[in-house]
């Protein structure tokens, strides 16, 4: 009685999705009905993660460690395993191969998934002396005790590449949707109307303010899903989902979406996004765009958030932009000075880079959740809460005002203070904080969008071809040429993952993993017949591709999974076409 629901009407994408979701949910459900005790770590090991994000708990191997482990646990040298690597281009299917031609004296004992994650999370809090070596004997234990397609995923959780080829919002509402059929919950609210979308709903919602699947899968089990907002709010210590942006490309557009909605302008800074939470008990967290905990990298943006909250205030959760500042000279620096800052265990006497926090948001105080206050009251939280000091703690400079000229001064004087551009958001209605959500009712204007193509993109490096001759318009400078292949070249694999996407035409000379996140310009989008970005959404069987990219930045803030999707990219050409149309009919009428 495994449901299968198919609807053969939708869009193949959205029905590719629908029977992806099906299957892990009868994996799940399975899970559920047999051993419960295994949903968190199946949840964790299919979401390619050991613990929550904020958790900053990494399993820190690489390449070496495996091939050593795997050499012993297999009586093979370091060398064939490595040759047999660049054969196959993958280390699992190397581990695979190894134990099968192994003949083993004796069974061993079955390898639980519980037992894999428990092992993982040794492997994961060995710190210190001899670390390394304590790691490779923890992978060596799984390997031994792995048999038939065991090490081949053993080795490719250890590698965090499993890629199942599903995101984790597929995941999310298929963990929702197996919790419906739990007998003990299965019941819905008479108001439910469609139990497994809603189920999905709730799970994705609840994980947007709450990521932690711990919190989550106990509460499923315990409770089931229609009580699951009851039992997992939003809690200060766990960082929500930041919610983001949609880009539009003139003032005009903005006026025309916000007609007749109250709305404010900030400034866009550029530097780093952060979500800073001070608990009751005085400790103070910060964490990244992707829910990483950045505290140790700030330690004078923890002494300047104390400082400068008022005394009325015990607990918070600010949303804000940490922006490389020079106080002698009172003004922003490129986001590119930020970014020499060292990342881990900074001590305040070593710091060089400056930063001044630019709050924008406040989400928590005194032990209420703001959410779902408009941003009017939020501000006015924000507004009341802390004294301002000239480059360690400023608001976003804002203005209210919905006249185009005004608008525009305004956004030109935000890039004379060197920001990006401006945010509009809307102040009154529509205006809750809507957690990891790409919101329209928050606008992003850059300068440049008027320029090309709106914004840029978030692109993920997976081959690339050697320079030959002289190196002419590839849109690199040199030393970030340099740099860059420095980086990549760690990351080359011999052959491409069976899940990229790529015109039969194009012949890289290197593939890498997907590793590092591009943030790049483009002086138009076209229709391609070689590439494949977005094939399928706005011609049935071309992508679409660049003229003239050029690398604006590397986003070490980023995921490759949080790289622009195919939507955003065929949202951008149609939105640009739609312009050129627009400039034409323009024309015309002039
Ligand atoms: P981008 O690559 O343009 O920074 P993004 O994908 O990181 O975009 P968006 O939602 O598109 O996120 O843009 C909003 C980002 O701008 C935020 O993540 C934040 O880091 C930054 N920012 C700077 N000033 C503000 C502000 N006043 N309000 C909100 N976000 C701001």
């Amino acid at each position: 009685m495994w449901k299968q629901r198919l609807n053969h009407n939708c869009h193949k994408e959205e029905s590719g999705r629908i029977v992806k979701t099906d299957i892990v949910c009868n994996l799940l459900r399975t899970v559920i009905y047999t051993t419960p005790e295994d949903l968190v770590p199946v949840v964790y090991l299919s979401a390619n993660r050991i613990a929550p994000a904020h958790e900053g708990l990494e399993l820190g191997i690489g390449d070496a460690s495996i091939i050593k482990a795997l050499a012993e646990a297999c009586g093979r040298t370091e060398q064939q395993i490595r040759i047999q690597y660049k054969e196959k281009g993958d280390l699992g299917l190397v581990a695979k191969a190894s134990r099968s031609s192994q003949s083993m004296m004796r069974k061993p004992e079955p390898l639980t998934i519980r037992k894999v994650f428990k092992t993982f999370h040794l492997i994961a809090k060995e710190s210190g002396k001899d670390s390394q070596d304590k790691k490779k004997n923890h992978i060596k234990s799984l390997l031994v005790a792995a048999t038939d397609c065991e090490p081949l995923y053993i080795i490719r959780l250890l590698q965090t590449k499993l890629r199942i080829g599903y995101a984790e919002q597929t995941l999310l509402a298929a963990l929702g949707q197996a919790a419906v059929y739990t007998e003990e919950h299965s019941k819905p609210p008479p108001e439910i109307k469609s139990p497994f979308e809603e189920a999905a709903q709730i799970v994705k919602k609840v994980y947007s303010v709450l990521p932690d699947y711990d919190k989550i899968v106990a509460a499923l089990l315990s409770d089931g899903v229609w009580e699951l907002p009851k039992k997992c709010d939003f809690t200060p210590g766990v960082p929500v989902g930041p919610m983001l942006s949609k880009a539009t490309k003139g003032v005009s557009e903005i006026l025309n979406k916000f007609q007749d909605v109250e709305f404010t302008c900030e400034y866009k800074y550029d530097g780093e996004r952060a979500q800073i939470h001070y608990l009751e008990n005085g400790s103070v967290e910060i964490y990244s765009r992707n829910a990483e905990r950045n505290t140790g990298k700030f330690p004078d943006v923890v002494a300047a958030v104390s400082r400068l909250k008022k005394t009325t205030v015990s607990s918070f959760i600010l949303d804000c932009e940490l922006v490389a500042y020079d106080r002698a000279k009172q003004r922003i620096l490129p986001f590119q000075v930020l970014s020499t800052r060292a990342r881990k265990n900074v001590s305040i006497s070593d710091i060089k880079v400056d930063v001044c926090v630019f709050a924008f948001d406040l989400l928590y105080l005194n032990g209420q959740a703001l959410l779902q206050e408009n941003l009017r009251i939020r501000r006015e939280h924000l507004y009341t809460s802390f004294e301002e000091e000239s480059g360690f703690f400023q608001f976003a400079t804002s203005t209210t005002s919905n006249d185009v000229e005004e608008i525009q001064k305004f956004l030109d004087q935000a890039i004379d203070a060197s920001c990006e551009g401006l945010i509009i958001k809307t102040l009154h209605e529509d205006a809750t904080y809507e957690p990891s959500k790409r919101s329209l009712n928050w606008l992003k204007l850059k300068k440049d969008y008027m320029e090309n193509i709106g914004d840029s993109l978030d692109l993920v490096p997976i081959g690339a071809f050697h320079g030959r001759g002289k190196r002419t318009g590839t849109g690199f400078k040199e030393e970030v040429l340099e740099e860059r292949s420095t980086s990549l070249r760690s990351k080359v694999i011999p052959k491409p993952k069976s899940y990229y996407q790529y015109g039969e035409s194009t012949n890289p000379d290197v593939w890498f993993e997907a590793s590092e996140v591009w943030e790049v310009k483009a002086a138009d989008l076209t229709i391609s017949p070689v590439y494949r970005a977005a094939v399928g959404k706005v011609d049935s069987n071309k992508g679409i591709s660049l003229r003239f990219p050029r690398l604006v930045r590397v986003r070490p803030d980023k995921a490759p999974e949080q790289a622009s999707s195919s939507e955003q990219v065929a949202e951008m050409y149609t939105a640009q076409k739609h312009n050129h149309n627009d400039k034409q009919d323009d024309d015309e009428d002039d």
